[in-house]
């Protein structure tokens, strides 16, 4: 194979077309196939590529304070198309970077179309890749056409592809209240990687339990789309307002039971325990376990905030349950999103359990120069972890923690989050004027100086690769 034999992208939506545009600027060719309009998905309304399926937000766009918004500059300045046509055809949203989503769909389509490296192949991959397409990406989302997902099962095992999230809030550690939360693992038990003290347990009394129980039954939810309530995958990952709907205790026995459990405080066993689980691998996050649900964002917020030990938590995940296509990353793909199990496929976009336009097209970014570079014979070094771009893709191929023993993967899709970012290795106390930190300003500070921290790490990242690939 040389230089010239092209890569093919399967899919054309956020993460494909950002693939595409990625490998012919390293001087390959790139085939895109996408199969809209012969073949159309529940969600998908055109066959533009790159089509915004729901809302036409990028998020905040504001670099210093807001990972999201730092993930555009880092995708800026590493040359993206998806957010040079996001930035041609914005509207005005406040801090937010919102599209004028035709227009920046058709530019997609056009700079594509128009790039002399590019060729775009109308039709549906229906299974796997041809023996002789050696180096493949599959973006193909949430909405993976079912022939093409059955083909991945077969390669990666029945329970390594999910088809819903079933997503439990995930909290920043440093606002979780560690004078009403414990550290303990139920009955002690250390398990095959544990301590005997890996969960932190938020105790309630009956009076409190009540009024939460009150609470998730009042609380507004969400509904499934008509397509998601058919899709059969939804037994087993019931929301947690649902199991109360069932009767007012069965929490109290289910992911709320307090056996083996003892608050220190007390020296008893509490009425009702909501219990957190490390995340990821720097243990700033943790997940509320079994709290999948459907209730509306803001009221999530304040029905979990009712919990003691989270009056203040800050969320870097709201809960939700969709239709979804996404791999076990973590187990599945290797640190340049290849299958381990197949290297000529690589992953990119939502399937590989990243959440969102921006963080899909991100990882389409980096498949798409893993990609390049390999056919080029180039090393296939990622950008550091210190960077948003970096973060996520160490997120997904070996930040989370696999939770061995468990009966399925816990890995659950992720929007980028400060989270992700290594921790500094001192918190900030005092601001550029020199007056005293306070608690939430020390953490917009914090977040302010990883956020630079990001951008001067990313810019050796690509002064470095431009070194190698000139
Ligand atoms: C209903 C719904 C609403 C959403 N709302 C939002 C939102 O408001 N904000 C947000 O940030 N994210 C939202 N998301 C998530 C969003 O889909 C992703 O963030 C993003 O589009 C994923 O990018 P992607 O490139 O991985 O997949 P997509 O953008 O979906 O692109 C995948 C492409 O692959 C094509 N394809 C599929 N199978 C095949 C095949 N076998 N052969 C050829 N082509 C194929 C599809 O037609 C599609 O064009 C939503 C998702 C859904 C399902």
């Amino acid at each position: 194979m040389t230089e010239h034999t092209p890569i093919h992208v399967i899919g054309g939506g956020l993460a494909g077309s950002e693939a595409a545009w990625q490998i012919a600027s390293h001087g390959v060719p790139a085939v895109l196939h996408e199969m809209r309009p012969e073949r159309m998905t529940d969600a998908h309304k055109t066959e533009g590529l790159a089509e915004l399926v729901c809302s036409n937000s990028f998020r905040s766009d504001d670099w210093e304070n807001n990972a999201v918004g730092l993930l555009h500059e880092e995708m800026r300045r590493a040359g993206s198309l998806i957010l040079a046509a996001g930035d041609r055809h914005k509207l005005p949203a406040g801090g937010a970077l919102a599209v004028d989503r035709d227009g920046f769909s058709a530019e997609v389509t056009a700079r594509l179309s128009q790039h002399p490296l590019v060729t775009i192949e109308r039709g549906e991959v229906a299974g796997l890749p041809p023996a002789d397409w050696d180096s493949v990406i599959v973006a193909t989302g949430p909405l993976t056409s079912p022939a093409l997902s059955e083909a991945v099962k077969t390669l990666t095992g029945e329970t390594e592809l999910a088809f819903f999230d079933a997503i439990a809030p995930v909290v920043h550690l440093e606002s979780i209240d560690q004078t009403i939360a414990w550290k303990q693992s139920r009955y002690d038990k250390a398990g095959p990687a544990g301590t005997g003290a890996d969960y932190l347990n938020c105790p309630m009394s009956k009076d409190e339990y009540e009024a939460f129980i009150d609470a998730l039954l009042a609380g507004e939810k969400t509904t499934f789309k008509d397509w998601e309530a058919s899709t059969p995958y939804f037994d087993g990952c019931l929301p947690v307002e649902v199991m109360a709907e069932r009767g007012r205790e069965t929490l109290r026995f289910g992911p709320m039971k307090p056996v083996g459990l003892s608050d220190p405080r007390t020296g008893r066993r509490p009425y009702a325990v909501v219990q957190l689980r490390q995340d990821n691998a720097l243990g700033t996050l943790w997940n509320m376990v079994g709290f999948q649900t459907k209730l509306k964002h803001a009221e999530q917020v304040r029905v979990f905030r009712m919990i003691p030990g989270l009056g203040d938590a800050e969320f870097a995940r709201l809960g939700g349950l969709h239709r979804n296509t996404f791999l076990n990353s973590p187990k599945l793909l290797d640190s340049s999103l290849r299958l381990k199990a197949e290297p000529r496929l690589r992953f990119a976009g939502q399937i590989t359990g990243v959440e969102g336009y921006v963080e899909s097209a991100a990882i389409g970014l980096l498949a798409g120069r893993f990609a390049a570079w390999e056919r080029k014979g180039e090393p296939l070094s990622p950008p550091p972890p210190t960077t948003a771009l970096g973060a996520l893709i160490a997120h997904i191929t070996g930040g989370h923690l696999l939770d061995a023993g468990a009966s399925a993967p816990s890995f659950q899709p992720m929007n980028i989050n400060y989270g992700l970012l290594p921790p500094l290795d001192d918190a900030p106390t005092s601001g550029a004027d020199g007056r005293r930190l306070k608690g939430k300003e020390r953490g917009a500070e914090k977040k302010r100086i990883m956020s630079r921290r990001a951008l001067r790490e990313l810019e050796g990242w690509l002064a470095e690769r431009a070194r190698v690939d000139a």
